[in-house]
């Protein structure tokens, strides 16, 4: 039977620390689903769609041959998300030990909400453990180079976007 992670997140846009944990969840799992929240209330950069499109245009670096990678939005709670897709896992990156607090938390709530779900913290690199989405944002709102933190096209539609508002 094939073993599917969940990758949540926002993903918005997609980063090179984004794309280095779906690697390496593709090396663990058959299947990796990257599933974009979707909240209302939150004004983000980019639409869902947008943001999908963007997570789709990095898979070939991000997924090896042979492996699934498949994208899916989800407005409601991640464990709910997770059954959906018939997830054995869910994928957490960890950068630091805020990320580690913050998930722990998340992990064992999410553990008791569904049991049969096992959260697994996958380590960033070392070249991509500063990478954020919000600081990818902010500096390509005040014009700063984004090119050594995404992916190129994500940079391309970074400045698509801003430069249109
Ligand atoms: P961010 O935290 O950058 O705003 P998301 O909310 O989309 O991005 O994060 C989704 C998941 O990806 C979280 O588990 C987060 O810890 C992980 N992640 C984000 N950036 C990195 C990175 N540079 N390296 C490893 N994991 C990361």
């Amino acid at each position: 039977m094939a073993r599917t992670a969940l990758y949540p997140g926002s993903f918005d846009p997609p980063t090179l620390g984004h794309v280095d944990i779906i690697r390496s969840a593709c090396n663990l799992f058959d299947e990796v689903v990257v599933a974009i929240g979707v909240h209302l209330g939150k004004t983000p950069l980019f639409e869902a769609e947008e943001r999908a499109e963007l997570v789709r245009m990095s898979l070939p670096t991000a997924a090896g041959s042979g492996n699934t990678v498949r994208v899916s939005f989800f407005s409601d709670l991640v464990v709910e998300e997770a059954k959906r897709q018939g997830a054995v896992a869910l994928v957490r990156g960890l950068r630091d030990a805020t990320d580690f607090d913050y998930e722990m938390q998340m992990a064992g709530m999410n553990g008791v909400l569904m049991p049969d779900l096992t959260t697994v913290f996958l380590p960033a690199s070392p070249s991509t453990r500063p990478i954020t989405a919000t600081l990818v944002r902010q500096i390509a709102k005040m014009g700063g180079d984004v090119s050594s933190f995404v992916p190129e096209h994500v940079a391309a539609a970074l400045k698509r976007r801003l430069s249109a508002s």
